[in-house]
């Protein structure tokens, strides 16, 4: 089965590699360079979807799939949330965004966070597949590890002492947001395309 990932992020591009095994996943950067829409929804599910269709217009057919994700600390009122993405002031601005979280969370004793995932799959004729996936750990105010992307320095997974940018891409993905959701998804697309090699 091949489908069109409808994202710019080349690290979730390769997470979802790694976690789709037997699926083909093609960047929609390759078949728009310029592909970034507005993400005016108000939840991940709304920025999952509107993403999602705006690469429908250009897959050509193919199956789309998108995800919309984010770090969400409750002693911040859930932010960042859905803006995480550009928490610092530029979109995709990773360091920006965890230099504003680091100062964000300084005086918060209660550090604990979550990411949360929410995929897409939607099919040829525009019905759609979601799953959802989040994994629960704790922020810490400094940077450890050079692996992963995004927040991923700052936060320890509940039940480990490493930070995920300290963990392989395996270990990653076994245990994050984005994997969880992907995994939950393949397994529908199995149910839903069985006549498809996924
Ligand atoms: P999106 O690409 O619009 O879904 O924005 C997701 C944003 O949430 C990213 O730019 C990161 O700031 C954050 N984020 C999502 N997933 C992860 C992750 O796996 N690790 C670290 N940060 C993440």
């Amino acid at each position: 089965m091949r489908v069109v990932f409808a994202t710019g992020n080349k690290h979730k591009l390769q997470e979802a590699r790694e976690i789709f095994t037997g699926v083909e996943i093609l960047s929609i950067l390759d078949l728009d360079k310029a592909f970034d829409p507005d993400e005016y929804g108000k939840s991940f599910l709304e920025n999952a979807v509107i993403k999602a269709e705006a690469a429908r217009m250009k897959s050509g057919g193919l199956p789309v799939l998108s995800d919309d994700s984010g770090l969400v600390v409750p002693a911040l009122g859930g932010a960042p949330g859905i803006h995480s993405a550009r928490w610092g002031g530029v979109n995709g601005d990773h360091a920006r965004n965890r230099a504003k979280l680091r100062t964000d969370i300084r005086n918060i004793t209660d550090r604990r966070a979550h990411f949360l995932c929410t995929a897409v799959l939607l099919d040829q004729d525009g019905a759609a597949l979601v799953a959802t996936g989040r994994v629960d750990g704790t922020l810490i105010d400094e940077e450890r590890g050079e692996g992963g992307f995004g927040y991923d320095p700052m936060f320890i997974p509940t039940g480990d002492t490493r930070t995920l940018a300290q963990m392989s891409p395996a270990e990653k993905n076994a245990l994050s947001h984005r994997g969880r959701a992907f995994r939950h998804l393949a397994a529908m697309m199995a149910r839903q395309f069985p006549q498809e090699e996924q």
